[in-house]
């Protein structure tokens, strides 16, 4: 059937979250030539359904608008360690999720190259040249499909394929309570039951504070686990004045080892989440977005044609890979990991790190603060497989 022209568009992005926005925002203020982007979403966003935290020293440009907050210190806890550590160069920012959507959506609306429908999608993929997306009632095509809709059939069972799983609260409490200066990056000094468990503490105001319990893990946990650990912690280390709970937030994050496959053929890129950009060894996304959305658009900016997913440094996949089988060995408790990255190492360096942004000398002062006979014997063992 010869598609209907009506329907043809010069690009599709599929899912209107972090990766889909983020294009589309680059896209509006790039070099870029085209004359209709049709963005898909089942759901309106207008809901602050997450709060993304992440650290960087560059500027951040267009989210500038949106930041929420801004630290230049945080904490860092663990058994024995309570300790302060200034950022340098770098800041930890925070961007709530209702922001960020209403402030894309707006500026998308005002373009007439982009049409944004709220519809589920039910399929895409890459049929005679053109990539496709079908709906209930529709069917679109483009030259190109950028999709951000996350398919856990993209996952390779075969590999370590770990979870960030968290729910967080944010609290609020009648009197003054929280220093909004001073964020707890992480706090290790819990109940570990033989896992990798940690709770942060993100004050946005004397009285209000997100505090979130995280996990890594094959599995998430009971709901209501989740509640009683967030109880416990904020009435024996945060307050004991009553609070109330005025947002819930709750979510997965995918730390597989396992590259991520494209099922849906060469006119689809796969993006966010479900590009593979989570990093494997800490769940962080919001990051590696931005900077593999970029990445993608300087290569428009360049030729439409001939367009490849970002690949994943080999070297940082390696690094990942090794960490995740580290913790999944249970040989030495992950938290004692995290104690030795954060007391042994200049936190820009361990920044720069995660944000696999780090020199090979930085790689080298990381590694030599790490268990050695335990992260060589992983490391052996990811070499040779
Ligand atoms: C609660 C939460 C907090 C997080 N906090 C952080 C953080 O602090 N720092 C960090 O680096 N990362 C964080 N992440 C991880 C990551 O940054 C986010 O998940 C981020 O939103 C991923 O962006 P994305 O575009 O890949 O996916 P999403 O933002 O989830 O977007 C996917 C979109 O696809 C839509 N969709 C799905 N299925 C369909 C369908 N069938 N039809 C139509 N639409 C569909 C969804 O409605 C959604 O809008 C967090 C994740 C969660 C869940």
């Amino acid at each position: 059937m010869a598609p209907n022209p009506e329907n043809k568009y010069d690009f599709i992005i599929a899912g209107m979250g972090c990766a889909g926005l983020s294009l589309a925002m680059q896209l509006k203020s790039s070099s870029v030539q085209f004359n209709k982007v049709l963005l898909v979403d089942r759901d309106l966003k207008q809901t602050n359904d997450r709060t993304w935290c992440f650290w960087s020293k560059h500027e951040l440009n267009w989210l500038n608008p949106i930041v929420f907050r801004k630290w230049q210190q945080f904490k860092f806890k663990s058994q024995n360690i309570d300790k302060t550590i200034q950022l340098g160069a770098y800041s930890y920012l925070m961007i709530r999720g209702i922001d960020f959507y209403s402030y894309c959506l707006t500026a998308l609306r005002t373009d007439a190259r982009f049409e944004i429908l709220t519809e589920d999608i039910k399929n895409i993929g890459t049929e005679n040249d053109w990539a496709f997306l079908e709906t209930k009632n529709n069917r679109f095509i483009a030259e190109q499909l950028f999709n951000s809709v996350f398919r856990n059939t993209q996952n390779n069972h075969k590999h370590l394929n770990y979870l960030q799983h968290f729910k967080g609260w944010m609290i609020e409490v009648a009197e003054d309570t929280f220093d909004p200066n001073l964020p707890l990056f992480m706090d290790f000094d819990i109940e570990q039951d033989n896992d990798c468990r940690f709770v942060y503490s993100l004050p946005i105001s004397k009285t209000k504070a997100l505090v979130e319990y995280t996990g890594f893990s094959k599995k998430g946990l009971e709901d209501n686990f989740y509640d009683l650990q967030l109880k416990k912690y904020i009435e024996t280390k945060l307050t004991q004045k009553p609070y109330t709970i005025v947002d819930v937030e709750k979510g997965t994050i995918p730390m597989y080892e396992s590259l991520f496959v494209n099922l849906y053929g060469e006119r689809v890129i796969n993006i966010g989440t479900a590009g593979g950009y989570s990093k494997p060894s800490t769940g962080y996304t919001f990051y590696f977005i931005q900077q593999n959305i970029q990445s993608l658009v300087a290569q428009l900016e360049k030729r439409k044609d001939k367009l490849h997913a970002p690949k994943r440094s080999n070297k940082y996949a390696l690094y990942d890979n090794i960490f995740l089988d580290v913790i999944d060995q249970k040989k030495i408790e992950a938290r004692s990991i995290f104690s030795d990255l954060f007391q042994k190492n200049d936190v820009q360096d361990l920044l720069a790190f995660l944000n696999e942004e780090s020199s090979l000398l930085q790689d080298l002062r990381i590694m030599n603060s790490l268990p050695k006979t335990i992260f060589a014997g992983s490391a052996i063992k990811k070499l040779l497989s």
